[in-house]
């Protein structure tokens, strides 16, 4: 090859490099500049704002962002209650389940407002986690995401939430739902809503921890909204009477 060319094709490679790079940098320093400025939400999931919104970490002790880029474009801030409610349920589910890890998918703007494409995740207490899955041989597995599969929206599971090998752990993803619940009654929060497809609600209410979901079962919605929800649940908190906004 001769001597440019091999030089052009370096360049291209570091410069690739640096591409692919450069948002988990960026990811990664919206948190390190983050600072503890209380979060105040105002107006509705559909119709609001966030002040002081704080990022997710990219990844953490049981979770994994869906996208360092959509990360680094700042899609994943949310009210700081429902970050530290999220990080410690995340963490002690992984816990108790060795090799679960949740895909945390979009939850908002820094500033709340309007979030294409999604219809509400305005007041930073909207979140997307896609649904957690086990393989073939049992052991558990991940949602890809990919932007050839709209960063993992794009993907369909069959009405008893299998695709192919996978299928989706209907009962960690009730652990999850538990644990989010608890570590949020603390913090003066409440799960408001979940959204998952409607045909999936009787398998996550039969399984082993949607049989101990007691009254948090009343929050999932059992009808067909704009989007499927089979690769992810949408999760609404909202804050009680009296918590700080
Ligand atoms: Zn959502």
């Amino acid at each position: 090859m001769p001597r440019v060319v091999h030089r052009l094709a370096r360049r291209l490679a570091l410069a690739a490099g640096l591409l692919l790079l450069a948002p988990v940098v960026v990811a990664h320093a919206r948190v390190w500049l983050d600072d503890d400025a209380p979060s105040e939400s105002a107006g509705s999931p559909a119709q609001g704002r966030l002040r002081h919104g704080h990022p997710l970490p990219p990844s953490g002790p049981g979770h994994v962002t869906y996208s360092y880029l959509g990360a680094s474009l700042g899609r994943q801030y949310v009210h700081g209650a429902v970050r530290d409610a999220m990080l410690e349920a995340f963490a002690a589910v992984s816990a108790a389940r060795p090799g679960r890890r949740f895909v945390v998918g979009e939850t908002g703007h820094r500033q709340g407002g309007a979030f294409w494409p999604h219809r509400t995740h305005q007041n930073g207490l909207s979140v997307d986690i896609f649904v957690p899955l086990r393989d073939a041989a049992g052991r558990p597995a991940d949602v890809a995401t990919y932007p050839w599969n709209q960063l993992g929206y794009g993907i369909e599971f069959d009405a008893q939430g299998r695709r192919g090998d996978l299928a989706i752990d209907f009962d960690d993803l009730a652990r999850l739902l538990s644990a989010l619940d608890e570590k949020a009654r603390p913090r003066k929060l409440r799960i408001q809503r979940i959204i998952l497809a409607p045909e999936y609600v009787p398998l996550l209410l039969a399984s082993p921890a949607g049989r101990a979901l007691g009254p948090l079962s009343g929050a999932i919605l059992r009808r067909q909204v704009w989007w499927r929800h089979d690769e992810h649940a949408h999760i609404e908190f909202a804050l009680a009477a009296g918590a700080p906004r």
